[in-house]
C-alpha cells in the first residue's frame, strides 16, 4: 500500500493496515490472541485519554494503548501558580477537546503555552483547539517544525479523507462478509472518527520558534525547551524540567516500538547521547511507558548503529534501497524490542526497518532526507 507523500500518521495507518492484514493471516495461538482486543478498551474511542500524576502539579496524559490505530503521544500537563504548560497538542482536534476536559479536572488555571515537540500530526493537529480555548496562548515549536507544518510535508492533512475513505469502505464491506479480526474491526469506527475529525482540521502551526532552547520561568519551577539535535524529526524539542530531573522526550524516543519515518540516523544516536546526559530521573517517551533508567535509550542507539554499519556496507556493494532493506539483518537486536510478539514484529517492520534502513541508504549515498516524501508505508 503506497501513497504519494505519506504523513507519520497516514504512514502508521496505512503501514499498520497493512500489518494488520498480515496478522489476519498468522495462525499461530500468539496471534489469535493478539487479534482480539480486551473486552473494556474495544468500547472506548481511541482518542478517549486519561491522566495522572507525575510528581506534584505535573501530569501525564496519555491513551494507554500505545499500539493502537491511529497512534496517539503522551502529552505532559505542567500547572504552575498562574498558568499550564502543555507538552504536545494531540493528534486530532478531538484529543485536545478530550485533553482540555481531563486539564480542567486538575486546574482551572489557562494554558498559555503549548509546546510541539516535532511536526508529526499525532503532535500537532489538535493545536487549533488550544488556540480557540485559550486565546491568549503561546504555540512554540522548533523553527523546522514551523517550516514543515506551514509547508509541503503537513499538505498530506488535505489529501487524508481521500485517502482514508476508501480504506474505510473496504473495511466495511470485508465486515460484512465476516472476513475481519476483532482488532480489524475496532479500526472502523477508529477511521471513521478520523475521516470526520481530518475534515476539521485546520492546521495551527507554532507562533514562537525555537532553534536551540528557551527557557519558561515559573516561580522556582524552570522548564526548559531544547533542542539537542536532529534525530526522529529534523526539529525535535524535548522538555525538561531541571528541578523536578523531569524529561519529556517526544518522539525522539518511542516504546515499545520506534518510529522511523522520515528520520536522521547518524544524528539521532548523538542526540539520545545529549538527551542521556541530561540526567534525567524519570524519562517520558512521545509514545509508550515512561522510563527510570537509559536501558530503552541505549537499546535505541545499538539498534541504530548497527542499521548504519549494515546499510553503509551494502552501499559501499552498490546495493540500491530495497536489496540493502532485504540485506539488512536486525535479528540480533529486534527481540528486545519485540519479545517475539506477533503485531510488534509486524510494526516493527512498518515502523522502524523499512523506514530507518531508508533514511541509512540515503545518509550513506549522501542524499538528503526530506520530511513527508519518503515510500515508508510500502
Ligand atoms: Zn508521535
Amino acid at each position: 500500500m503506497r501513497s504519494p507523500a505519506p504523513s507519520l500518521l497516514a504512514a502508521h495507518l496505512l503501514a499498520s493496515l497493512a500489518s494488520l492484514a498480515s496478522l489476519a493471516s498468522l495462525a499461530s495461538p500468539a496471534a489469535a490472541a493478539e487479534a482480539a482486543p480486551p473486552a473494556a478498551a474495544a468500547e472506548r474511542g481511541a482518542w478517549d485519554l486519561e491522566i495522572a500524576p507525575l510528581r506534584p502539579g505535573i501530569f501525564l496524559l496519555r491513551r494507554p494503548e500505545v499500539l493502537r490505530q491511529p497512534v496517539e503521544p503522551n502529552a505532559a500537563v505542567i500547572v504552575n501558580a498562574r498558568d499550564v504548560v502543555v507538552v504536545d497538542g494531540g493528534g486530532t482536534p478531538l484529543a485536545a477537546e478530550n485533553a482540555i476536559r481531563l486539564i480542567r479536572t486538575v486546574t482551572d488555571r489557562p494554558v498559555s503555552v503549548l509546546v510541539n515537540t516535532h511536526w508529526h500530526g499525532d503532535h500537532c493537529l489538535g493545536n487549533q483547539v488550544y488556540r480557540a480555548a485559550f486565546p491568549g496562548i503561546v504555540i512554540v515549536g522548533h523553527e523546522n517544525t514551523r517550516r514543515d507544518m506551514a509547508g509541503s510535508p503537513m499538505k498530506y492533512v488535505e489529501r487524508l479523507p481521500a485517502q482514508l475513505q476508501p480504506v474505510v469502505d473496504d473495511l466495511r464491506a470485508k465486515e460484512q462478509k465476516g472476513e475481519l479480526k476483532p482488532r480489524q474491526r475496532r479500526l472502523i469506527p477508529d477511521l471513521e472518527t478520523l475521516l470526520r475529525e481530518a475534515k476539521r482540521i485546520e492546521v495551527t502551526p507554532p507562533d514562537l520558534t525555537v532553534r536551540d532552547g528557551l527557557t519558561l520561568h515559573r516561580g522556582e519551577r524552570e522548564i526548559q525547551v531544547l533542542h539537542l539535535g536532529k534525530g526522529n524529526t529534523e526539529g525535535d524539542l524535548v522538555v525538561w524540567l531541571p528541578r523536578e530531573r523531569l524529561l519529556f522526550s517526544g518522539d525522539l524516543l518511542v516504546e515499545p516500538i520506534p518510529y522511523g519515518f522520515g528520520s536522521f540516523p547518524a544524528a539521532w544516536i548523538e542526540t539520545l547521547d545529549r538527551v542521556a546526559a541530561l540526567g534525567a530521573e524519570v524519562i517520558v517517551p512521545g509514545h509508550g511507558e515512561p522510563m527510570r533508567d537509559l536501558g530503552y535509550l541505549r537499546r535505541l542507539q545499538a539498534v541504530l548503529r548497527e542499521v548504519r554499519a549494515q546499510v553503509g556496507a551494502s552501499v559501499a556493494r552498490g546495493l540500491d534501497l530495497d536489496s540493502s532493506r532485504k540485506a539488512l539483518d536486525l535479528s540480533a537486536l529486534e527481540r528486545d524490542f519485540t519479545l517475539g510478539d506477533d503485531l510488534r514484529k509486524l510494526l516493527w517492520t512498518a515502523w522502524w526497518v523499512n523506514p530507518i534502513a531508508r533514511s541509512a541508504w540515503l545518509e550513506a549515498k549522501g542524499l538528503p532526507i526530506v520530511q513527508g516524501a519518503s515510500d515508508e508505508t510500502g
